[in-house]
């Protein structure tokens, strides 16, 4: 604060600045230590409630996500007593990680000169957007088939301000924060709720590819296709399908193959691809199709008992 502040009032970048706490400023993390106390992967990985509060890191996926809701980013107060000296000044309060609305504009301020209870300026009050995102480690998603017994918790987080922007269900995300506590009392209970504050959020996946996207790289009629289907998450791979290898089988039939196919295809080259087993004798076109799905694939082999093993690899 004080560098930027010294910045600030030898190049005169802010007038009126008389003093460093009238900037704010947000650091935001980019990384934090390796060790296993600042990773966490579950909800109850958080460090118990008496521990010092520290910055953690969690890596995952987005599963759910609220709709983006309002909260006071600032507000301004006054003093309204006529005759004091602190009439003319503004007193600023912030929002800080970790603490919550009413912190930010309870009226219980007072004013510093003649302790008057201060007045709030409601015009200057400064709202953004939060939101609340539930996310799991990336490998709870590749193993849930094979382990069907398993649950896995997720680490609640949330999300203010301009880092909302382009976090997205299905999202693989890297997030630092504060741990933030909320007492939660009802008529017999109390409950302490436990959720991640973000201090900064980097985007390290994408389990989606948006329109505009995939027209950089994919060929025109594929794109005018993905276009037109748009209306349905669902249609663009069935329209895929209908016309996939029509050189070799007609289009329309093996439908549910030809889908199988290109679900194949497209997990090639993802650590867990998905395999496919057909049974058919060679007499059907089921061999060609086969055949023609390999071609597309980047590295392939075929193996008969008419013929030698041969393969590609390009
Ligand atoms: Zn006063």
């Amino acid at each position: 604060q004080n560098i930027c502040f010294t910045a600030a009032t030898t190049l005169d970048w802010i007038p009126g600045l008389s003093s460093p706490s009238q900037l704010l400023l947000e650091l935001r993390l980019s990384s934090l230590p390796t060790s296993p106390g600042y990773s966490i992967t579950r909800q109850s990985d958080f460090p118990p409630l008496s521990s010092e509060p520290r910055f953690l890191s969690v890596t995952g996926v987005v599963l759910s996500a609220t709709l983006p809701s309002e909260y006071t980013q600032s507000a301004c107060f006054h003093c309204p007593v006529e005759g004091c000296s602190g009439r003319g000044s503004h007193y600023v309060r912030l929002h800080v990680a970790g603490s919550s609305e009413a912190a930010t504009v309870r009226p219980s301020v007072h004013c510093h000169i003649c302790s008057s209870p201060l007045t709030e300026d409601l015009s200057l009050r400064t709202i953004a957007h939060k939101m609340v995102v539930n996310v799991v480690p990336s490998h709870s998603l590749r193993n849930s088939l094979s382990t069907p017994s398993h649950r896995h918790q997720a680490t609640p987080i949330i999300i203010r301000g301009e880092l909302c922007e382009g976090v997205r269900v299905g999202g693989e995300y890297s997030v630092i924060g504060v741990p933030v506590h909320t007492l939660n009392e009802s008529s017999s209970r109390a409950f302490v709720y436990t959720r991640l504050e973000a201090n900064n959020v980097f985007h390290v996946g994408r389990a989606s590819i948006s329109v505009d996207e995939a027209k950089a790289v994919l060929p025109a009629p594929v794109t005018d296709i993905l276009s037109a289907c748009s209306y349905s998450p669902w249609a663009f791979s069935a329209t895929l399908a209908y016309s996939f290898a029509a050189e070799v089988v007609p289009p329309g039939a093996y439908h549910r193959l030809k889908l199988a196919l290109l679900l194949s295809l497209a997990s090639s080259s993802t650590p867990s691809p998905l395999h496919l087993l057909t049974v058919a004798t060679d007499t059907t076109p089921l061999p060609a199709l086969l055949l023609y799905g390999s071609s597309l694939a980047s590295r392939s082999t075929q193996l008969s008992s008419t013929s030698d093993l041969w393969g590609s690899n390009r």
